[in-house]
């Protein structure tokens, strides 16, 4: 749907794994506070084209984009692709796509480490390093890290947990790197989220519940609200900061 010429120009937003969860609760938050937002997905291309087609409801525009974050090319080429998608310019990006294998760690095989990895580091970086090249003056860089990163995680979340404090790494880094363009680089951390990832009603549910203090899981919209807020002009003062979204989330 194409934008009417009274309306103010668009900010235009990548959030990776915006096909399901999170991801897609933030990309369509984002449309409704305004912005034109490209999505990546790996797998599962129609659920893709229905956030596309909800995001395009709102009346911003929408592109879905097959992407695998394990693959350099795909990771680092897709921001290329959105600015061309969305009219020529990057102003929010949301490094949202992660993968959760948790496994022992004498036991953990050593193909999950290079694809955990792959997608929650690798995959991060070379997105945010193109999109680096790309970002408006005053733009935004929220990525989504986990509460396992902040705390003594559960149970075989030895490299799930490691990938994420990668990530804090890079967001701090980040602040320092382009803060002179008024980018800024923030980090969410969320603690168990009703997802396909960590459904509400799964096995081990109930002690996750238990661990908040508001004992129950989170929606996707409620990171959502965290991200939009970081993605905000109001937000121009904070950068290179945790955010906890985790019903306060102890251990
Ligand atoms: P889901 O598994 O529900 O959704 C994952 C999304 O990421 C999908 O859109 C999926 O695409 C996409 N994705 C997965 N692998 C790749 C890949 N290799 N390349 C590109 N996209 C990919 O996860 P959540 O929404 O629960 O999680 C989102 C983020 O939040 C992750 O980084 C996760 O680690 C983090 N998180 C989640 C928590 C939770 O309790 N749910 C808690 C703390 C952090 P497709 O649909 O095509 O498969």
């Amino acid at each position: 749907m194409s934008v009417t010429s009274s309306a103010p120009a668009a900010r235009t937003a990548l959030v990776t794994g915006g096909s399901r969860g999170i991801g897609a609760a933030i990309a369509l938050r984002l449309a409704q506070d305004g912005a034109d937002v490209a999505i990546t997905y790996v797998a599962n291309e129609d659920a893709a084209q229905e956030v596309v087609r909800k995001i395009e409801a709102t009346g911003r525009r929408g592109l879905a984009l097959r992407a695998d974050s394990a693959d350099p090319a795909d990771a680092a080429g897709v921001v290329e692709r959105t600015v061309a998608g969305l009219g020529g310019r990057l102003d929010i990006l949301v490094n949202n796509a992660g993968i959760g294998l948790l496994g022992p760690l004498e036991y953990f095989p050593v193909a999950d480490v290079g694809q955990l990895l792959a997608v929650n580091v690798q995959g991060v970086f070379l997105t945010t390093q193109a999109a680096a090249t790309k970002l408006a003056r005053g733009g935004r860089i929220v990525t989504i890290g986990s509460c396992m990163a902040q705390r003594v995680p559960g149970p075989g979340g030895t490299l799930y947990a490691t990938s994420k404090a990668a990530l804090i790494g890079l967001t701090k880094a980040l602040a320092r790197e382009l803060g002179e363009r008024g980018i800024t680089a923030n980090i969410v951390h969320p603690g168990p989220i009703d997802t396909d990832m960590n459904p509400a009603d799964g096995p081990y549910a109930a002690g996750q519940s238990a661990m908040t203090a508001l004992g129950r899981f989170g929606a996707a919209d409620e990171v959502a609200s965290m991200v939009a807020f970081l993605s905000s002009d109001e937000a121009a003062y904070v950068t290179g900061a945790e955010f906890s979204v985790d019903g306060g989330h102890a251990a």
